[in-house]
């Protein structure tokens, strides 16, 4: 099922999309199997449960962080995961930053946009962005690589559009800036029930956990 799952929604993915497996609550096995039918990112939320499945599936495919980072995490993050899609303050990146440089590597991340403007959310908002970015481009151990967005949940894909519409002219504006030690190459958005509409919106990255694996 889940190799069959896989190869379907890869060939309805246009060329230069990514197909990124959200793969919180599944086992070694789901992830190998997805892995096997052509998927190379995989999606962890939780520090704790990715440490296990790394040790289980290894570095067959690259890891992005897509939950909500506490600081006193980064630490055992850095180590896991290729990108962090969830960089929402100066304080975290400055936390990656420090870790990243220790440990030797340089962290890619993504900024993650609260692109519904929703109050309890994470994410930085639109508006303030541009400022983050700024702030933190100059940092070694990280580089910043593009925007990330959820938007608020619903039932129709159709209310997605707006805040996926948002997020990408941000994209847009800030690649334009061209600002040093910042390369705009990754915008994820999207998930099983929206993935459609975030393409038609210039996704490159989509991540899909029940389209995938099933429900949770
Ligand atoms: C779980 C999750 C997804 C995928 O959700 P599905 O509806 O199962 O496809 C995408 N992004 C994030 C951040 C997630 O936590």
């Amino acid at each position: 099922m889940i190799e069959e799952n896989v190869k379907k929604i890869l060939a309805e993915l246009p060329q230069g999309v990514q197909l990124e497996a959200a793969a919180k609550t599944r086992t070694p096995d789901d992830i190998k199997r997805a892995i096997d039918a052509g998927v190379e990112i995989i999606g962890q939320n939780y520090i704790q449960e990715a440490e296990l499945l790394f040790s289980a599936v290894g570095s067959l495919a690259k890891w992005h962080f897509i939950g909500h980072l506490q600081r006193n995490k980064v630490n055992k993050a850095v180590p896991i995961f290729d990108m962090i899609e969830t960089v929402d303050s100066v304080r975290l990146a400055r936390e990656i930053d420090k870790r990243a440089l220790q440990q030797g590597k340089v962290m890619s991340v993504l900024i993650e946009i609260n692109s519904g403007k929703e109050e309890q959310k994470f994410g930085v908002m639109p508006d303030k962005a541009e400022g983050l970015i700024r702030e933190i481009s100059g940092f070694k151990g990280i580089k910043i690589e593009g925007l990330m967005t959820m938007g608020p949940f619903s039932g129709d894909p159709e209310d997605a559009r707006p805040y996926f519409i948002i997020t990408r002219k941000l994209f847009e504006q800030i690649k334009a800036l061209k600002l040093p030690g910042v390369e705009m190459r990754f915008l994820s958005m999207g998930m099983t029930n929206s993935y459609q509409v975030a393409l038609e919106e210039g996704a490159n990255i989509v991540r899909i956990g029940t389209k995938i694996f099933g429900p949770r």
